[in-house]
This record gives C-alpha cells, structure tokens and sequence, in this order.
C-alpha cells in the first residue's frame, strides 16, 4: 500500500478510490463495483468456491479473481455483507501488478492485520464515498427526516447495511452526536461472522460526555445484558423492549443502569424506537448522571 506515494494510508486509499470513482463516473449510489473492478484491471466476475471465508482473492489463469463461497447464487444481485466482501477484496487487488502475467503482489507483505483493516476501511470508502455520502445525507435531512429514517434510505439507496451506514455517518461527523447522549443500533444475532449464540446485541454504540469525549459504551456485537438495571435483577429497558413485539416505540425516563464490564453507572432518558421493516432498534438516550 505504499504505491500512493503519502504517508498517511488511509487518506492515499481514500484519495486513489475517489480518483478511480471519478474516472469511472460512480458518484450517485448503489456505486457499482464491476465498473471499479474493470478500471482496476481485474475481471469483475466472481468465480464460486468452497472455501470457509465470504470472499478471498485467488489465482485462476495466473490471473488475480475475486472468490465468493460457494452456495451464493450468483444469478442474484450481491447482499449488502457480500458488496462490502466484495469491496474489500477489491482493495487488496491494489496491492498486485495486475498487467504482469502472473499477477504479481508488489506490495510488501502485510505487518499482521494492518492490511486486513486497510481493506476494510477502503472497502467502506468504496461503497460509501464521503462526498456521495454527504449529499444523498443532506438532500435527506433538509427535508424535515428524522436519522433513523436517513439512515434507512441512504442504507437502501447506497445497498449497505444500517449498521454500517450509520457507523460511517458518525465517523465522517455527518451524523453529530450530541454531549450527554448514548446512542445505540442493536439486534437480535449470533455475533462477530454469526459464530455466537443469538441474543440482543449493540450493533454501534456512539456515548459523548458532557465535555464531547468518547466514552466507552458498549463494543460491537456485545450482548445487551452486560447492562442492568442497578437496584436489581430486571432487565433494562432496551433489553426489555425485545420481547414487548407489540410496541413500536417507548419512553423512559430516569432509569438508573450499570454496566458490569465497564462498571459504568449512569441515569438515562429517551426513547428505543423500532425500524419499521426489520428488528433493529435504534436508541437515544439522555444521560443525567454518570459515574466510573
Ligand atoms: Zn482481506
């Protein structure tokens, strides 16, 4: 990855993608990553494989390909979680010389995960580009759309998933949180590549104290019963509001909640509001009192 000639990575990536979505015109969503590939130089095609990860590079024809895990139909368009596989992928390809036959890795090896988490981070830039991200994001909002809903459309429009969406809205600042405010996006599921058992689980958690610093909340894919109520045994409200399935929204108000990993105490105010058309929850909590 030092072919971009900066210093900084991370921006290297994000300015070299910005270069390759402009020279193939990807700057409205879904962008469509067989336009990126081509301009790459690799053959957009996924071949199908057995093989234990989503999506891996392979050589076929001394060529470097793109494999999906067998059982994909590939007569279907990608899932979100296959877009972002894909993605990423596709940022690892920066790393050959794609016009020598065999393709050949000219970057130096990778330093253990460093480049796993640079194709990450690029694949995000890829599928959501902060420029586009931001214009879809306020055409959205000025018309009166409560986030929740933003996030949804733009989710749709750009074919992410809500959590990463809403992930990289609070990243690039579109999304501000406020001081004294927990935010939360969570779901019922079995955790880090469904390995887990399934349960409720914080998807994102974004907390600023009152002075706007970062304040560990809960991490991605924690269950949500690490928090309880502090005076005892019922669940809290949000852990609660899984099984109220009737309910599409509910106040509270001063609820007094611990967390036993963190030890975090805190008195919370808000509302845990539903998705319409899927199980996430999406919270929003006032925060009186905090203490470590
Ligand atoms: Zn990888």
């Amino acid at each position: 990855m030092n072919r971009f000639n900066n210093p900084e990575p991370k921006l290297a990536l994000e300015n070299h993608l910005n270069y390759l979505l402009n020279e193939v015109k990807q700057l409205n969503f879904p962008i469509k990553l067989s336009a990126v590939a081509k301009k790459i130089g690799i053959n957009p095609n996924p071949i199908y494989i057995n093989q234990p990860y989503d999506a891996s590079l392979i050589l076929h024809d001394d060529k470097v390909r793109i494999a999906l895990k067998i059982g994909v139909d590939n007569k279907r368009s990608l899932t979100s979680w296959e877009r972002f596989s894909y993605a990423h992928e596709l940022i690892h390809c920066l790393s050959y010389d794609l016009s020598s036959i065999p393709n050949k890795r000219i970057a130096p090896l990778p330093n253990k995960l460093e480049e796993e988490h640079l194709c990450n981070y690029g694949a995000i830039k890829l599928l959501l580009p902060t420029k586009v991200l931001q214009r879809y994001f306020q055409n959205i909002v000025s018309t009166g759309t409560s986030y929740m809903e933003t996030i949804k459309e733009i989710a749709s429009v750009s074919e992410c998933s809500v959590p990463m969406v809403t992930m990289e809205l609070f990243n690039v600042n579109l999304i501000k949180p406020t001081p004294n405010t927990i935010y939360i996006l969570s779901q019922r599921g079995s955790g880090y590549q469904r390995k887990d058992i399934v349960k409720p689980r914080c998807l994102v958690s974004i907390y600023l104290d009152e002075n706007g610093n970062k304040q560990p909340f809960l991490a991605s894919q924690q269950g949500l019963q690490h928090v309880r109520l502090n005076d005892d045994d019922k669940k809290w409200s949000l852990l609660n509001f899984f099984e109220r399935h009737e309910l599409n929204q509910i106040t509270i108000q001063n609820e007094i909640i611990y967390n036993d990993k963190t030890g975090m105490k805190a008195t919370i105010s808000g509302t845990h509001t539903k998705f319409t058309d899927n199980s996430l929850i999406w919270s929003e909590l006032n925060v009186e009192k905090y203490s470590n």
